[in-house]
């Protein structure tokens, strides 16, 4: 693989800086470098997607048709490089790449045009109805009952750790349409209106202290059959395709390179404060070793997006990408928390900040504790390991 940039990949990437300097506002890269949660605030995320929709950059993965960009690989992974090094914020990624490339694939056409172009210009804020108590790994277990009355699903149950419920105005949801069959094959894909009538949002808290996560009540909830995805009980396929895109979808490495900058940074103040710290070279070490497993899933999510843009989903390989990328920001955001040390409860924002450091170290305990999640969410790690061991290994 050649990994130097073409003269004309260079002028691109000057393009893109340029058009970061020039747009790019400074109250949204200070929104970005405050941000402890695994998404920036809806009003920061929205306004950078408006940014980028208005120059027809903001959905580099989409087909042409749709308001994507027709560039190539090495374009793709430019911007992103670039987006993140200049301090943007990640677009939120539920309806823009997880739900939008299901009705690519599985919608019909008046499903295209009806949300498509909403969730590019942001005026459909989608949340993800997977998870539910008693289905979480076991997805296939789910129960949300939707029973069809003439053209209406009447929908009762609950989803559980849906991520942004209380800002989003629309969820998609894996609902149960048989319970007669094997688990796999009762399961539909719906699209629904939160405002609709029946449905209540709860806050969960988490250790971090953030509003990130809710429970979802659905109580005789009527949603139209023509919001349904594709075909009747073969929504665990969609449901697979679409996990695909949660698992691999963008390029992590450069939200992990800028935390690791940031570390290395905080390091600098350490040693400027104190010229014995890491005198053994403990911490030093560690950095290297995150650097060598930082360049190891460059590559990787390289050749993941070559596959991808020959035309391809993910595919299995997605689950390795997840388990490299949550192992790897983990430990960049453990070694973060120990160069700070004590003084990390002092630069926690809830607990007052602390007006002498640099705004990002205000981030760190909170991205911290919000980071251990992502064990968690998108599919357990153990769970991506049972994917590898049987789709990718053949055990
Ligand atoms: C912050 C956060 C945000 C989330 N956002 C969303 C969202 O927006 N929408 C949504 O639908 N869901 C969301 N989730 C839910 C997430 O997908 C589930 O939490 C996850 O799938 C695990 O399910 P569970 O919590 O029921 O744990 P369980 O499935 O009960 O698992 C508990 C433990 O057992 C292990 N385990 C389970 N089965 C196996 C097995 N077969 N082999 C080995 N180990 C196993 C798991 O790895 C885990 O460690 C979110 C979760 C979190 C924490």
């Amino acid at each position: 693989m050649n990994l130097n940039f073409t003269a004309e990949e260079l002028a691109f990437q000057q393009e893109v800086r340029q058009f970061l300097a020039d747009n790019l506002p400074q109250h949204i890269i200070d929104g970005t470098a405050n941000n402890g949660s695994v998404f920036v605030e809806k009003d920061i995320a929205l306004e950078w997607q408006a940014i980028l929709v208005a120059k027809g950059w903001a959905v580099p993965q989409w087909p042409v048709e749709h308001g994507g960009t027709q560039w190539t690989p090495a374009q793709k992974y430019i911007f992103s490089r670039e987006c993140y090094q200049a301090g943007a914020p990640m677009l939120i990624p539920l309806g823009l790449l997880m739900l939008a490339p299901v009705i690519m694939a599985f919608g019909t056409e008046q499903q295209k045009q009806e949300y498509l172009p909403r969730i590019l210009n942001g005026e459909h804020y989608w949340c993800q109805g997977y998870s539910e108590p008693g289905a979480g790994s076991d997805l296939a277990s789910l129960k949300l009952k939707a029973e069809r009355q003439g053209d209406e699903y009447i929908v009762n149950g609950s989803k559980i750790w849906t991520t942004h419920a209380h800002l989003a105005d629309h969820i998609f949801c894996l609902v149960r349409t048989d319970p007669q069959v094997k688990p796999q094959a009762g399961i539909s894909f719906l699209l629904v209106e939160l405002d609709s009538p029946g449905i209540t949002v709860e806050p969960i808290i988490t250790m971090a202290g953030d509003h990130e996560v809710n429970q979802v009540f659905f109580d005789d909830v009527r949603v139209p059959v023509a919001n349904r995805i594709g075909e009747e009980n073969q929504g665990w396929s969609y449901a697979k395709y679409l996990l695909e895109f949660e698992r691999g979808g963008g390029f992590s490495a450069h939200r992990i390179r800028h935390e690791l900058d940031n570390l290395k940074q905080l390091i600098q103040h350490a040693h400027a404060d104190n010229p014995h710290f890491d005198a053994s070279g403990a911490i030093s070490h560690k950095v290297a070793r995150l650097e060598i497993d930082l360049k190891a899933l460059e590559i990787t999510e390289l050749r993941i997006l070559s596959d991808v843009s020959g035309g391809g989903n993910p595919g299995p390989e997605s689950s390795i990408l997840k388990i490299s990328t949550v192992n790897l920001e983990q430990a960049v955001n453990e070694l973060s928390v120990d160069v700070l040390g004590y003084t990390g409860f002092e630069m926690n924002p809830v607990a007052g900040g602390n007006p002498v450091r640099a705004n990002y170290t205000a981030s760190i305990v909170p991205r911290y504790l919000n980071n251990r999640a992502a064990s968690i969410f998108g599919g357990s790690q153990e769970i991506q390991r049972n994917i590898i061991a049987k789709m990718v290994l053949g055990l």
